[in-house]
């Protein structure tokens, strides 16, 4: 049952959200930071009893720069909110998120993509099917059809214009997804095919087992291109990771950039924010960016990453800052 807490912080947090929702620039950030101070003055009880636990949000944790503590978040958020939670390693080319959860897999599933077969005994080498390919993924010379099936992206044109009906659908493999289990967390992850470029429609895959019953919380890749935009794409929030370094800035407002452009709402973890510089801060005061969490540079919290542990099982008193991240990132979603 709630404490008096809790049913206090429900009735101040409707209306201070919808207040936010409103307001623009610093004065969002002002707002934000009054909800913010609530939330935390809750006990770690009361703000379990905050989360809607029927509420199917799907966060992305991305980063415009790799190595910025992005699995770390998406990990430990997912260990701490306590209830069934899926978590989709949507970094495909190195996906890790399973070293630190460690769920016994059930299952693995292959992943395949189309690609044309032509059967030269029916074709009449009249190029149309290269005509229409946008990606020079199949070409005639001479008397032979030529495809490229690592260019291919699958769109079917070349069959659907071949008059003599010589292309048929193949298939090409891009990866496997495992999925697997551990206590609450349901964990799934693509793991691209080595020399493999085409990670789109595998990180498709792996957010088609999104559960819409549930909380999903998926770790993107690194970076801003195709790959990134797959993983943060009809999400409720993207929480992006970043370091206060001239480098972390400057990915900081590639990414920020992609997902306005999606016009998602988002908000900052700062990792190892006790290093470099203010100007990250500066910057997501300029442009009304909310930090919702802090983590500071500490020994204990890298020795543990390096043996794939968790940052919340090392230092148990993270667990209740994870839980006050998920408040935010829940009342920021929501308003
Ligand atoms: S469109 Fe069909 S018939 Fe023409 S070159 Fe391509 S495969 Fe051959
Ligand atoms: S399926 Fe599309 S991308 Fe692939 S070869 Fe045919 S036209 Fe090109």
């Amino acid at each position: 049952m709630a404490d008096a807490a809790a049913v206090s912080a429900r009735e101040w947090r409707r209306p201070a959200a919808e207040g936010w929702a409103r307001a623009a620039g610093a004065e969002r950030v002002r707002e934000f930071e009054g909800v913010r101070g609530a939330v935390q003055a809750c006990s770690a009880d009361s703000r379990n009893d905050l989360i809607d636990t029927d509420f199917g949000m799907i966060i992305s944790i991305a980063s415009g720069k790799g190595g910025t503590g992005k699995t770390t978040v998406a990990t430990n958020l997912a260990r701490s909110v306590g209830f069934d939670v899926q978590l989709l390693d949507c970094d495909v080319e190195e996906p890790n998120a399973h070293l630190f959860i460690h769920p016994s897999f059930e299952e693995t599933e292959p992943v395949f993509i189309p690609v044309p077969k032509v059967d030269e005994s029916q074709c009449t080498f009249c190029g149309k099917c290269a005509e229409i390919c946008q990606f020079k993924a199949i070409a005639v010379v001479n008397e032979t059809v030529l495809v490229f099936e690592e260019l291919c992206h699958s769109c079917g044109g070349c069959r659907v214009v071949c008059p003599q009906g010589a292309i048929r659908e193949g298939r090409r493999k891009l990866g496997d997804i495992q999925k697997g289990h551990h206590n609450a967390i349901e964990c799934i992850y693509g793991r691209l095919r080595v020399g493999e470029a085409m990670s789109p429609p595998l990180i498709k895959k792996v957010r088609s087992y999104q559960n819409p019953e549930k909380l999903t919380i998926i770790d993107a890749p690194p970076g801003t291109s195709c790959p990134v935009i797959a993983s943060m794409k009809e999400a409720d929030f993207v929480v992006l990771v970043t370091e206060p370094t001239p480098f972390g800035l400057h990915d900081l407002k590639l990414a920020v950039g992609a997902v306005q452009a999606l016009n998602i709402p988002c908000g900052l973890v700062v990792n190892r924010s006790d290093m470099g510089d203010n100007s990250v801060r500066e910057y997501a005061q300029q442009k009304g960016l909310s930090i919702l969490m802090e983590i500071p540079f500490n020994r204990k919290i890298a020795v543990a990453y390096s043996r794939g542990q968790m940052l919340v099982d090392v230092l148990p008193e993270w667990k209740d800052k994870f839980l006050g991240l998920y408040n935010q990132i829940e009342l920021l979603a929501k308003h």
